[in-house]
């Protein structure tokens, strides 16, 4: 096929305007400009103008770009390599690998492409479909082991109609280029597969069929789990004040969320954090497996001599690996951090394209942008009786805290939980720094709903009477208001703070976190016949230490059951508090 051609008329940043195009190009659709030494420059179509204009964004510095520089149209949208060796590697938001560049230098050089998946190494294939079987896109026509997993090769998503298996390879051992089986469709025009295939970015894989996400995902974290649940399948948004524990949270989540695939998009944030989950990510031990974390990981991110354009395609590659491990009938996590830094790339670019502005400046379709990526996530029925999923939680930071910028806005109604990270409880150092009061999910929780009614009208509460101390002070509020305000605090201190580098309280499982919320239950129950501040005070001090040893221990130990009675004989003291005294 004749490649369209076009020359450089303007240059803008990372827009750049093509003229005297010799032939019909499309929305993004891949485009290379080839500067003075040969160098060619990646970009995409991103605006198609009547009379042989259109504008390309430019996925790298256009410092070397001249009026008049060729560009050639690959008449292919930009796409993602899918297939066997996806895990483990760390990626820009074209693909193109980071280990194999960051063994010389962390950068690529201008203008350099490198294949996204290793083509040389050899993965073992076992066929699973034999010569006359009739196949179509999403068929399994073969398995190879891979790390944590069966990864299926499937017939192409992208292919239309039926097809007959004409030839299939025994099995043994290839590399993700070779041809490992022959089809004919029924106009008896055949094509040959391989391994690995393309598929479009910005285009979401179709399910198969799409299902409501209802099933709790647990993440270990208590306050999650049971206050704000994710389910599998869902999204949640985390809007990160700078230092509140978001990088933390992040790791957490990465490590003990129970999803069988971890991909993290580093889209944009501060160069200095992109390099830091770079580095750090190998070096995580995977709780469940004892090996690194990275075997079921797959990352994303930019560096900072990264143009704002290659911000937007780490976003949309995260999802369509996602939906890709979503189809192999797997549990997908992708944490994006952070969106607001895609959407400032998006607002730089319909700035220079002079396109009519919506508020602050971004562009009018912005929210349609967000709530179609966020949209991407969900449980899916595969055949079979398989089911995949594919959750987002995404990160945004807005501008000075103020919620109601845009993007904010629009990510909030367009994800299923909302996990505020709180200047004031980091500040405080109660970790995590969730806001209890304004966080939110509409997922069903891992406890029973009147469970989480009950701790959560507690704990506003307890913030009630909290600014009435404040006030008033201890004398202006009564014995009965302070011991409330007491097991407020108390279920805050042992339940939904959690020391994320400890082994035992940095991880809690479904059971366990059932378990404690049964205790917590018993204790906020429990009559306090007590008088006076002080001894209300040091009664629920006994407790609450009692209570954080019991968090260190492992349910195996023999100490766990022993720590337990301690706790609930120290509840019942206050029960007979005269008789004590
Ligand atoms: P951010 O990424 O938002 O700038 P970090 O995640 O780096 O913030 O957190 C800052 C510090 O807060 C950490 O170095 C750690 O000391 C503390 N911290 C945050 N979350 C927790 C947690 N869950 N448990 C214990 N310490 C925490
Ligand atoms: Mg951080």
């Amino acid at each position: 096929m004749q490649k369209t051609k076009g020359e450089v008329i303007s240059v803008s940043e990372s827009l750049v305007g093509v003229t005297n195009l010799q032939g019909p190009i499309s929305n993004g659709e891949v485009a290379h400009i080839s500067i003075e030494d040969d160098t060619r420059l990646k970009a995409e179509v991103i605006d198609v103008k009547s009379g042989g204009l259109a504008y390309l964004q430019v996925f790298e510095d256009t410092s070397w770009i001249k009026v008049g520089d060729a560009v050639i149209f690959d008449g292919q949208a930009l796409s993602v390599r899918l297939g066997p060796g996806i895990l483990g590697t760390v990626t820009d938001g074209l693909q193109n690998p980071l280990y194999e560049l960051a063994k010389k230098e962390w950068f690529l050089e201008r203008g350099m492409e490198v294949d996204p998946l290793d083509n040389t190494k050899e993965w073992s294939f076992s066929p699973m479909v034999k010569v006359g079987d009739v196949v179509s896109a999403g068929s399994v026509i073969g398995v190879v082991p891979e790390k944590i997993f069966q990864h299926k090769i499937f017939v192409p998503f992208s292919l239309n109609g039926k097809y007959t298996v004409k030839h299939i390879v025994p099995e043994g051992d290839y590399t993700i280029v070779q041809d490992i089986a022959l089809l004919e469709d029924l106009k008896g025009s055949s094509i040959s597969l391989q391994m690995a295939f393309e598929w479009p970015v910005k285009e979401s894989m179709p399910f198969h069929k799409r299902s409501v996400p209802q099933e709790p995902l647990p993440t270990g974290i208590r306050i999650l789990d049971a206050l704000f649940p994710i389910a599998r399948g869902g999204t949640a948004c985390i809007p990160g004040p700078f230092g509140a524990g978001k990088t933390v949270l992040q790791h957490s989540l990465a490590r003990h969320s129970l999803v069988d695939v971890v991909i993290i998009a580093a889209c944009g944030e501060r160069a200095g954090e992109a390099v830091e989950i770079f580095k750090d990510f190998p070096d995580l031990m995977d709780p469940r497996t004892g090996n690194s974390l990275m075997d079921r990981t797959y990352i994303v991110g930019n560096t900072s001599s990264m143009p704002v354009a290659a911000r937007e395609a780490s976003v949309y590659l995260a999802a369509t690996v996602g939906e890709y491990f979503r189809k192999q009938g797997l549990d997908v996590l992708i944490l994006a951090d952070s969106t607001s830094r895609w959407a400032q790339a998006l607002r730089e670019t319909s700035g220079r394209k002079e396109e009519i502005p919506g508020p602050e400046a971004f562009p009018m379709y912005i929210s349609t942008l967000i709530s179609a990526f966020y949209d991407r996530a969900g449980l899916e029925l595969l055949p079979e009786n398989e089911t995949g999923s594919l959750s987002i939680i995404g990160t945004v930071s807005p501008a000075g805290g103020n919620f109601d910028e845009p993007v904010t806005q629009a990510t909030l109604l367009s994800t299923g939980a909302f996990w505020g990270l709180s200047r004031a409880l980091s500040d405080a150092r109660k970790y995590p720094a969730i806001d209890r009061i304004d966080s939110n999910s509409r997922y069903p929780s891992l406890l029973e709903q009147d469970e989480v009614e009950y701790l959560l009208e507690l704990l506003r509460d307890g913030k009630t009477i909290a600014s009435n101390l404040i006030l008033m002070g201890e004398k202006g509020i009564t014995d009965e208001a302070y011991i409330r305000y007491q097991k407020a605090e108390l279920t805050d201190a042992v339940f939904l703070q959690q020391n994320s580098f400890h082994d035992v309280d940095g991880f809690t499982n479904p059971e366990r976190l059932k378990e404690m919320c049964a205790a917590i239950r018993q204790i906020i129950d429990a009559p306090v016949h007590l008088e006076g501040k002080e001894s209300i005070r040091s009664h629920f001090n006994f407790i609450r230490q009692a209570f954080i040893d019991w968090n260190t221990i492992l349910p195996d130990d023999e100490a766990y059951d022993k720590q337990r009675s301690k706790i609930m004989n120290l509840v019942k003291q206050g029960l007979h508090a005269t008789e004590n005294v």
